[in-house]
């Protein structure tokens, strides 16, 4: 017996799984969110560098890549349509050796395949035309990407989910999916009381929790589910002014994209994040100031200026990664039906960068995953 039913339940409300409500609310589905803290966006949707990627790292025909490159479009035109705010920067991706010279150029070319095709070339004169103070040996400079305003997007999404009848029932924790029943039903733990939740239609966007409900999905019919991993990025801030004014990056490093300088909206610059490996998914989200050495070394490759004391540690984030028998997987992992085996269930797996750049063309692959007929309509 259920205390509740919605034809179509999201479990998670940051920025993906508030973009998959909004657009099936849109799409004229009852909505129903169920988010276990008392507000949206309080995880990884609000301790990231809120930077819209424009597609250039990813393997060509990688969910990642084709998504990220159909979602900055997407992102770019929603928060002008809807008075987001977003800085169209552009970014510099410095070389600072010769192999990271090779290392850039195989991402321009990389970029071009997926379809990134604004990319140009820096002599390290030009780029300093750019920014006075970068030294490197050659940049790629990306005038697509820029930075946005997550948490006026979250708001904008929730806008949207509300306008078309769609709610968010907050403190709710949900424990258990039984999918091997038709309605399927959640258990949900509702300040610390037990519901049940049916609902023809489940999204599973969780983020750092969406591995273990999927593992606590009773009925997919799958061989092996990815294992979570998760990874912590650590920030730190630049104390006074920046005299950069787009973002910068060096060569990417295996699991991140290297202590980058990120700007925010107000001109504040932060630098990271950096990699600190297997963490837990509650991990202290506390920036351990003895990092800051790597982070000056880091930054003085490309940025010799930096000062001792200029550093302050900021805030962290975490980034929820998969793999399956112990490998790596280093795309999204979007499961639908045909995947699993249950009708109308999506599970959103490994959901990190760049998921903030690509929230709205995610929730476009889970409503065709949703109803496979739709995309061919
Ligand atoms: C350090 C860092 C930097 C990043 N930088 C960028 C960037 O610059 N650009 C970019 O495009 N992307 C970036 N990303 C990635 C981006 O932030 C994420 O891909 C995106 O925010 C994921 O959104 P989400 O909705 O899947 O997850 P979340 O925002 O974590 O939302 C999931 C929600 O599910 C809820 N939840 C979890 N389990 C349950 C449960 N059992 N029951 C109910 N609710 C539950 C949580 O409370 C949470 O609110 C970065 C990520 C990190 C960690």
């Amino acid at each position: 017996m259920s205390d509740l039913h919605s034809q179509t339940v999201v479990v998670g409300a940051g920025v993906v799984g508030l973009a998959c409500a909004a657009a099936l609310a849109k799409a004229g589905r009852e909505v129903l969110m169920l988010e276990r803290n008392q507000g949206i966006g309080e995880e990884v949707s609000s301790r990231n560098s809120e930077v819209i990627h424009a597609g250039i790292y990813y393997p060509p025909g990688s969910l990642k890549a084709e998504l990220c490159v159909r979602g900055k479009h997407r992102l770019y035109q929603y928060c002008e349509e809807r008075g987001i705010a977003t800085r169209r920067l552009g970014k510099l991706i410095v070389a600072a050796s010769e192999d990271e010279l090779e290392t850039i150029e195989r991402l321009r070319r990389r970029g071009l395949e997926n379809g990134v095709s604004d990319l140009q070339w820096l002599s390290s004169k030009e780029a300093r035309t750019l920014e006075p103070e970068l030294v490197c040996l050659g940049a790629l400079y990306s005038p697509s990407t820029g930075i946005v305003d997550s948490h006026g997007l979250m708001l904008g999404l929730q806008a949207d989910l509300e306008a078309n009848g769609g709610q968010i029932c907050f403190l709710s924790d949900v424990h258990l999916i039984r999918a091997d029943q038709s309605p399927i039903a959640l258990e949900v733990n509702n300040q610390g009381k037990a519901l049940w939740v049916e609902a023809n239609e489940v999204v599973n966007s969780a983020g750092l929790g969406a591995v273990d409900l999927a593992h606590h999905t009773l009925g997919l019919k799958t061989e092996k589910l990815p294992e979570a991993k998760f990874s912590k990025g650590n920030y730190f801030r630049l104390n006074g002014k920046t005299p950069f004014s787009r973002l910068i990056y060096p060569a990417p490093v295996p699991g991140g994209l290297g202590i980058h300088l990120a700007l925010d909206l107000s001109g504040n610059a932060r630098f990271g994040p950096d990699v600190e490996k297997a963490c837990g998914a509650h991990e202290s989200l506390k920036v351990d100031p003895s990092r800051v050495k790597d982070f000056y070394r880091s930054i003085r490759r490309y940025w010799p200026g930096l000062k001792p004391g200029m550093l302050s540690p900021d805030y962290a984030g975490i980034r929820p990664k998969i793999s399956v028998s112990g490998s790596a997987q280093t795309d999204f992992k979007i499961l639908g039906p045909g995947d699993h085996g249950v009708p109308g269930m999506v599970h959103c797996l490994g959901i990190e960068s760049p998921g903030l750049t690509s929230c709205l063309a995610i929730a476009d692959e889970v409503i065709n995953r949703l109803t496979p007929d739709a995309s061919k309509s």
